[in-house]
């Protein structure tokens, strides 16, 4: 039997009972290691960190615990190999790929650290000026965020195990808050590596970082009033964590990052050899491909003027035709595998499901895989769909409603020259994390992404003049709104300090203007 991996509660490592549940190399088919969280006491777990681990962290200013974010990155960079490895061993990916997960959250955690130092010597945030509350100036409104005195539970998705862990830890232990991350079971390996090695060099207090790996069951039932739950999964899961008592009854607060069916828009008026439309197809294809199109800010819909869609489509073919499938451990592999055979059977039904209504533009089953057996190894071919003409855009609903979570895309005409009918169609997907527009004119592009920015959390707008500088469709930058309103789930993370807010308590204190002077 493989390593039972161990889980980190109340300051201690505990190996859970049983068996516990494998996880494999989804190319080679090998089992690598096991989790079980089985027979943990979560109640002592998560009172020790809501009790020890918040505490500790109150007690620290912002500058403080901004310096551990600093120097838990200098940890982890040093293991960065080791990540690598586990990364192309139980995600199939790239070494691209692997960037984006376990490079994105260490430079998502040391863009915390920088904020966090801008914050000072303060054990509580103001929020605005204080504000008059009567006629003599001195009785006044000052309102005061202060760090929840609860715990972070985080349930993560299988496609980031690092990203995930480290663009939720980072705001919420620069906040004070202590931190409880549940992963996915399928790739728990690497957060519970970069977990072990954060905590074995000593950096945070007791308490303020513990890792369970393997069943979810119970978590949810430990959260008390002030405890904040961060989830990003399926929309089904997050039903089943939105009508749990602790949230219904108890007001935990909670953010949700579901699926999403994320739109690219192809600007009316683009001529044939226009650089917006070479921009278009260079990013679609990056983004059906990047992490075998696991990521929920993967482009699903590419809206381009009726007249183009032939065009677009050739073009799109010839780059995806391109893209060697396999084993990543092959240098010329471009694109490794799906997470497991599970998501390779439910990417292959989302698949035929939306081929009912739409033809197929570049067919992924026509790449040879290499160095990979096809019965074991879980890689797809990057596959476009289309609907081939505006009336079939209108009448189809499935490309619309249905994300497919690996590298597919769905090409959707709009009628020439109407931007009004693309925005309709993209606003059939119901809120979006992302649609990135591309055009040449500032302000036609300036009035689309005004048109987008309520149905979602982030605009994402490339004309020639940002080519070379912009930062990808589907990279989520620390900087920027992570999240989406409606079918997205209605979350938001990151965007700079404003991450902070979820974890903190906003509180009127109306007083003196002598006694807000001290706060
Ligand atoms: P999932 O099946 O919903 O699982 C997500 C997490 O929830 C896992 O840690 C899972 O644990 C846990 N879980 C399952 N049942 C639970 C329950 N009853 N109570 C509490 N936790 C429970 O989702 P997934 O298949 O891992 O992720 C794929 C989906 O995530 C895609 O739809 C994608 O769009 C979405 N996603 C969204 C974002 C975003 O930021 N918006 C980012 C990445 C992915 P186990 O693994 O142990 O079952």
């Amino acid at each position: 039997m493989t390593e039972l991996l161990a889980n980190y509660v109340c300051g201690q490592w505990q190996t859970g009972t049983g068996a516990g549940t494998p996880l494999y190399d989804p190319v080679l088919g090998q089992e690598l290691v096991r989790v079980s969280s089985a027979g943990l006491d979560l109640a002592a777990a998560f009172q020790f960190a809501r009790d020890t681990g918040g505490a500790a962290l109150r007690a620290l200013t912002y500058a403080q615990r901004a310096a551990m974010l600093g120097a838990a990155v200098k940890v982890l960079q040093s293991h960065r190999d080791a990540y690598y490895d586990i990364s192309v061993a139980n995600s199939g990916t790239v070494k691209n790929d692997t960037a984006v997960d376990v490079d994105g959250g260490i430079y998502t955690l040391s863009t915390y650290a920088k904020l966090g130092e801008s914050l000072g010597d303060r054990r509580w945030l103001l929020d605005g000026e204080a504000a008059r509350l009567a006629k003599d100036p001195l009785f006044q409104s000052q309102h005061l965020l202060s760090p929840t005195r609860g715990v972070a539970l985080f349930i993560n998705a299988f496609n980031f195990p690092s990203w995930g862990l480290w663009e939720k830890a980072a705001p919420a232990l620069l906040s004070g808050v202590p931190v409880i991350i549940k992963p996915a079971t399928t790739t728990a390996w690497l957060t519970q590596r970069m977990v072990q090695d954060v905590v074995n060099a000593g950096i945070f207090p007791a308490g303020a970082l513990s890792v369970i790996c393997g069943s979810s069951a119970g978590l949810m039932d430990q959260l008390q009033p002030f405890d904040v739950v961060s989830f990003t999964g399926s929309a089904q899961t997050a039903a089943v964590i939105r009508s749990h008592p602790a949230v219904t009854q108890h007001s935990v607060r909670v953010n949700i990052e579901a699926d999403s069916v994320n739109s690219a828009l192809l600007l009316p008026g683009e001529a044939l050899g226009s650089e917006a439309i070479d921009l278009l197809v260079k990013e679609v294809a990056r983004e059906m491909t990047v992490k075998s199109g696991q990521k929920c800010t993967a482009i699903r819909r590419v809206l381009v003027p009726q007249s183009l869609y032939n065009h677009v489509a050739q073009a799109l073919s010839a780059r995806l035709s391109k893209t060697t499938v396999g084993n990543p451990r092959i240098e010329s592999v471009r694109m490794g595998s799906v997470v497991n055979r599970e998501q390779f059977v439910t990417v292959q039904q989302g698949l035929a499901y939306l081929q009912a209504q739409t033809e197929v533009l570049h067919d992924g089953a026509q790449h040879t895989l290499v160095d990979a057996d096809p019965a074991v190894a879980c890689c797809v071919g990057p596959t476009l769909l289309g609907t081939r003409n505006a009336s079939g855009s209108d009448a189809s609903d499935r490309v619309h409603d249905t994300e497919v979570f690996g590298p597919v895309a769905t090409l959707v005409p709009y009628r020439d020259q109407d931007l009004n009918h693309a925005l309709q169609l993209i606003r059939r997907g119901q809120g979006s994390l992302v649609a990135s527009v591309y055009g040449t004119d500032h302000g036609a592009l300036a009035r689309a992404a005004s048109e987008l920015a309520d149905s979602h959390g982030r605009v994402h707008v490339i004309s020639p003049d940002v080519a070379a500088l912009q930062t990808g469709h589907g990279n989520v930058m620390p900087q920027s709104l992570h999240g989406g309103p409606g079918r997205a789930g209605g979350g938001e993370e990151l965007g700079g300090l404003r991450a902070l807010g979820f974890y903190h308590r906003r509180s009127a204190v109306q007083a003196s203007t002598q006694v807000l002077s001290q706060l």
